[in-house]
This record gives C-alpha cells, sequence and structure tokens, in this order.
C-alpha cells in the first residue's frame, strides 16, 4: 500500500489522490498542520487519530468548521487490494471507506550514524549538519533523506551536490 495509496507526503503524491475520500492518520499539532495542507487537495476529509485528539479547542473548531470529520476510533486494521485502500477497519467494529490514507509513519535511520560514528542527532532522529552537511565528526558528512523532514529527490540531489563539493574542498586543503 505504502507509496500507491498510504502516502507521506502531498507535494510527492498529492495530485495523484486529489479529490479522492481522503483520510489522514496522525494526531497532535502534525495533524492539523497536514489537515491544512490536505485540504487544498480534497474536500472529502477525515483526520483519523486512532485514540483521543490531542488537539486543541480552537484546531477542533477550525477542522469543523472546514468539513474536516474528526475520528478518535482505534483502528484495528487496514484493508486494500493490489495496493489500492479499501476501507479502516475499528476495534469498535465500525468501517470507514477510503481511497487514499496519508500516514506519518515512524523511521529508522538505516545506519545508526550516532552509535558507529559518533554522529549528533536531531531530535526528530535526523543527522545533524550545518549548512555545508558538515556533522559533528571531522571528515563526515550527511545529506538527503537521513537529515531532513523534507524529504524529495530535488533536496536529496541538492544537499549532494553540496555536501560533494565540501569533501571536495576539505580534501583539497589537505593535499595543498
Ligand atoms: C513511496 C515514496 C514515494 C516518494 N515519491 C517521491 C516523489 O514523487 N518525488 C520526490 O521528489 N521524492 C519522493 N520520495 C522521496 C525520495 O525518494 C527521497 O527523498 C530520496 O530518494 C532521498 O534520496 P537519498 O539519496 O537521501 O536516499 P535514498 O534514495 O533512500 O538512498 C539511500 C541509498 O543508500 C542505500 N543504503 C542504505 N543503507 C546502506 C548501507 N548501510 N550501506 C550501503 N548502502 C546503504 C539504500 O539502499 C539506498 O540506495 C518518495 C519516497 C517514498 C518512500
Amino acid at each position: 500500500m505504502l507509496g500507491i495509496s498510504v502516502i507521506h507526503c502531498p507535494y510527492c503524491h498529492g495530485y495523484e489522490v486529489k479529490n479522492e475520500i481522503t483520510g489522514i492518520l496522525s494526531n497532535g499539532e502534525m495533524a492539523y498542520e497536514f489537515s491544512k495542507l490536505i485540504f487544498n487537495l480534497t474536500k472529502n476529509l477525515t483526520l483519523f487519530t486512532n485514540g483521543k485528539a490531542v488537539l486543541s479547542d480552537g484546531q477542533l473548531e477550525k477542522l469543523k468548521n472546514n468539513n474536516i470529520i474528526l475520528n478518535e476510533d482505534e483502528i484495528k486494521e487496514v484493508k486494500h487490494e493490489n495496493g489500492f485502500i479499501q476501507k479502516i477497519i475499528f476495534k469498535n467494529g465500525k468501517e470507514v471507506p477510503l481511497q487514499a490514507l496519508y500516514a506519518k509513519i515512524p523511521f529508522e535511520q538505516n545506519i545508526n550514524a550516532s552509535e558507529s560514528l559518533g554522529c549528533e542527532l536531531t531530535e526528530q532522529g535526523f543527522i545533524k549538519v550545518d549548512f555545508m552537511q558538515k556533522t559533528n565528526v571531522p571528515g563526515v558528512f550527511a545529506c538527503g533523506d537521513n537529515v531532513t523532514m523534507m524529504r524529495s529527490v530535488a533536496n536529496a540531489v541538492a544537499q549532494g551536490n553540496f555536501a560533494g563539493a565540501m569533501v571536495n574542498k576539505e580534501l583539497s586543503d589537505e593535499e595543498f
């Protein structure tokens, strides 16, 4: 389902599922921010918090005013056919049909850069870099998805381009 009908990013996939019956699986500030973004792409929108919503009264009112449905039921499973989501089934037996679901899925770094290399991480778990893509460990640079929540090919390429130039500069300085 991931990348077909369960998607992580409105900028990457939003146009593919525009105006479809859409859900957001999230809670708290992130859920509210996502609701604003995705409301641009469909007016048939439900926020699934999978338990009690952690939202302020003001945020709840805004959702309501924009006809975004809030569903706090606990999810049992998500049904799909060939990757295309069909419905969410809840622990209380209810079901909601869906065509697309935005989900902020937790991630892990493939290499544990903090343990293996001593790289400092950000609060969100990304490798911490400065504006030259340098980590806190001399000689170690990082770029792309492992340093930012703004995950896109364009971003990864731009950062990689810059990191490569900086590595080259350091090596040239060293050998001169
Ligand atoms: C489903 C999905 C859809 C997306 N759609 C879009 C889109 O439409 N447009 C867009 O701009 N972006 C999209 N993205 C995001 C985009 O794919 C990433 O932002 C981009 O690929 C990041 O590039 P990267 O080089 O940082 O990481 P990656 O592309 O993940 O490359 C990392 C590479 O390192 C390798 N690797 C990992 N661990 C090790 C190891 N220990 N040793 C050696 N090699 C290792 C991996 O196999 C991989 O080849 C999408 C992402 C997903 C998951």
